[in-house]
């Protein structure tokens, strides 16, 4: 079944990036496998899936040891600073910085392991209360600030859009953060990339996919629904 998803899965990114004149080759798939056994994992690593996505340090931490050493771990969750050091040896990529104090947090660590972790600020471009984010307004400030710290690489932004029935309800929050992206990128603020957009879920990230994202982050598409929401 998995195997079976994930085909059909890399079908519609294909088929977005037809839509749109993109090359499927910038379009990164992330399995988010958050609340799903090893052997699931290890199924849709059989498939072909290089890159998970987990929301949880104790999982990141669980499931690291038991799986191939090429798997890519992306932490999409929120972070909470005290478990940082646990996991910025293991992860390829944090998606959800959201504040100077946490990234500071990330740059002590890495400096401790001696890596450098690619990171990505979450925008909350939705306006949601009930989300983890940056407003837009204070994106490039926090950008500018970290920009230097030796152990953080900023690579770009990710948002997590709000659930809807309708995937072109969504469409416009990922027009807003492509914007974003690009009205940085164009600053040229020296050891910053605005080369990655994360965005997009299983219920849209067709939709994003046309409007520029580059990695997007698919659970139940590929996995099944989950037995409890987190
Ligand atoms: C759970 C989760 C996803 C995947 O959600 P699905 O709707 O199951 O595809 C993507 N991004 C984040 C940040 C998540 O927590």
């Amino acid at each position: 079944m998995i195997t079976e998803n994930l085909e059909q899965v890399r079908k519609n990114i294909d088929e977005a990036c037809r839509m749109a004149g993109r090359d499927p080759k910038e379009v990164t798939l992330i399995a988010v496998s958050k609340t799903k056994p090893v052997s699931m994992l290890k199924e849709a690593y059989d498939a072909g899936a290089r890159c998970f996505g987990e929301n949880k340090v104790q999982e990141i931490m669980d499931k690291h040891p038991q799986l191939p050493e090429d798997i890519q771990w992306h932490m999409i969750g929120h972070l909470q600073r005290n478990k940082v050091k646990y996991i910025v040896d293991k992860v390829s990529m944090i998606h959800s910085v959201d504040s100077l104090r946490l990234a500071q947090t990330i740059e002590q660590e890495a400096a401790k392991h001696n890596v450098c972790v690619p990171v990505l600020l979450e925008v909350n471009v939705a306006q949601e209360e009930s989300k983890f984010g940056l407003k837009m307004d204070k994106v490039l400030p926090l950008i500018e600030t970290i920009a230097d710290f030796p152990h953080i690489k900023v690579q770009g932004l990710m948002t997590i859009a709000p659930y809807v029935e309708n995937a072109e309800d969504n469409r416009d929050f990922f027009r807003q953060l492509k914007k974003l992206s690009v009205d940085i990128e164009a600053k040229n603020i020296n050891n910053v990339s605005m080369s990655v957009l994360s965005m997009g879920m299983t219920g849209d990230y067709q939709v994003a996919v046309q409007e520029g994202a580059t990695m997007v982050r698919v659970g139940t598409g590929i996995f099944g629904e989950r037995n409890y929401v987190r």
